[in-house]
């Protein structure tokens, strides 16, 4: 009887015991992993560092809840609190983004746009976006992906001469091919995106455009870049980019499309959703309808404009010649050293970056020409153009040291990064 009790007390206790005693392997290696975002430079234009509100609203008892369907029309009971969390996130998304309508459920961006084929296609349909080694996503069409198998993708890139979207071959493409989306935005594109060129070419062959802003949401939002909603009927992005929200994806689309993209979420593509991350994405959306955050979106490009230039005077080629919004691509071939070799150097020098493909290169995927970087996370930890000519050195001085396999040079510059990091603090994470 007593041994009962004690059993049943112990589980209490366990049930209500931290992270940190109930399995200190796994908290051991998420400090550790926070201690490596403050020491870092980071680098990589995809990734951001979400407020302690943010993170704050994902570690909460809303997992444990599910809601599928949407407010007001639930297939469970209990959603006394989920229904206004989810309605607050899908007015914000709107008031934001000036949308007709948002959907706040996809669990990320590839999801996102799955439910968008969905909604608009039948297997084998043709569908027009921009190539992978371009600047395109993966679900835009490229063969690798179930949106490249199952339908019929038509694929656009860029000049050779300008590394910016050729527009001629956009339209002679849509016209031959008359394919039932067309995909604009991407994931290592350095320029504007001209919404409204692209929606000229979809009304010219009656198809829908989809933009996906997943990369510049948070320029669109904080007016850094051009908004697609006069132009695009359907508008696909994630929410922990430059949006700085936790991991997760909206979609917002005109009224017409509503039922469409509503039905092809859920019970389309996903069951319950993830309502915790419906929680953090309303947190973000009202830090980024924030005065402060349209001034974060256009430091974030000031960075990226003054880290690029910076970047050229010291030799480096830049796919486009520059950058219009947070994001550069560099094309390492003059330098002599492959992207993969510079972004591995480079992270031992504790400036995180990932290595790409460049237009028309004559390198493996695996193993390509490019280097990808951006300001978001830079910029989210109060750096600024004076920095970023600190960060453009000690790129250059790491990218020749690689070549010249000069480990200590690694070593020096991965000292002075951990000294430029220590100096800034990193919201969410306690120094
Ligand atoms: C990141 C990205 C996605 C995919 O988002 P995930 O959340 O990684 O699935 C889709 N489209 C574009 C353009 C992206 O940059």
């Amino acid at each position: 009887m007593l041994s009962d009790t004690i059993d049943a007390v112990a589980t209490e206790l366990s049930a209500q015991t931290s992270l940190q005693a109930t399995d200190p392997e796994i908290a051991r290696l998420i400090e550790e992993e926070e201690r490596r975002q403050h020491d870092a430079i980071r680098l990589i234009p995809s990734e951001n560092y979400a407020s302690r509100a943010v993170i704050e609203a994902t570690g909460t008892v809303l997992t444990n809840k599910y809601s599928e369907g949407y407010p007001g029309r639930r297939y469970y009971e209990g959603q006394q609190v989920i229904d206004p969390i989810e309605t607050l996130a899908v007015e914000r998304a709107r008031t934001l983004f000036g949308a007709d309508h948002a959907n706040v459920q996809p669990y990320s961006g590839s999801v996102a746009n799955l439910a968008v084929y969905l909604a608009f296609t039948e297997p084998g349909d043709t569908v027009m976006g921009m190539a992978l080694p371009m600047g395109g996503h993966l679900t835009h069409g490229w063969p690798v992906s179930i949106t490249g198998k199952w339908l019929r993708p038509v694929q656009y890139g860029v000049s050779r001469e300008t590394g910016t979207v050729d527009f001629d071959e956009v339209r002679q493409l849509a016209h031959a091919e008359r394919p039932k989306l067309i995909f604009c935005g991407g994931t290592a594109v350095p320029r504007t995106i001209e919404f409204d060129r692209f929606a000229e070419v979809a009304e010219e062959v009656g198809a829908v455009l989809v933009a996906d802003i997943a990369h510049i949401a948070g320029l669109v939002a904080g007016g850094a870049h051009p908004s697609p909603v006069p132009h695009a009927p359907v508008i696909s992005t994630t929410t922990h980019k430059t949006l700085r929200g936790p991991r997760g994806a909206m979609l917002m689309c005109r009224e017409e499309h509503a039922a469409a993209i509503d039905k092809a979420v859920f019970p389309g593509l996903q069951g319950g959703p993830h309502d915790h991350t419906t929680a953090a994405i309303a947190v973000a959306l009202e830090e980024a309808l924030r005065p402060e955050f349209a001034d974060y979106a256009h430091r974030i490009v000031d960075n990226a404009k003054a880290l690029a230039g910076q970047l050229m005077t010291r030799g480096f080629d830049l796919v486009s010649g520059g950058t219009d919004n947070h994001l550069i691509l560099i094309d390492l071939t003059s330098k002599g050293v492959p992207g993969k070799a510079a972004a591995q150097a480079l992270d031992r020098a504790g400036l995180e970056t990932n290595y790409n493909t460049v237009p028309f290169d004559p390198r493996k995927p695996f193993d390509p020409s490019g280097l990808r970087i951006g300001t978001p996370s830079v910029t989210t930890r109060g750096m600024g153009p004076d920095e970023m000519a600190t960060i453009a050195e000690m790129i250059d001085r790491a990218v020749d040291a690689t070549r010249a396999g000069d480990q200590s040079a690694i070593e020096r510059v991965r000292e002075e990064s951990r000294e430029l990091a220590s100096a800034f603090s990193a919201p969410g994470i306690d120094a």
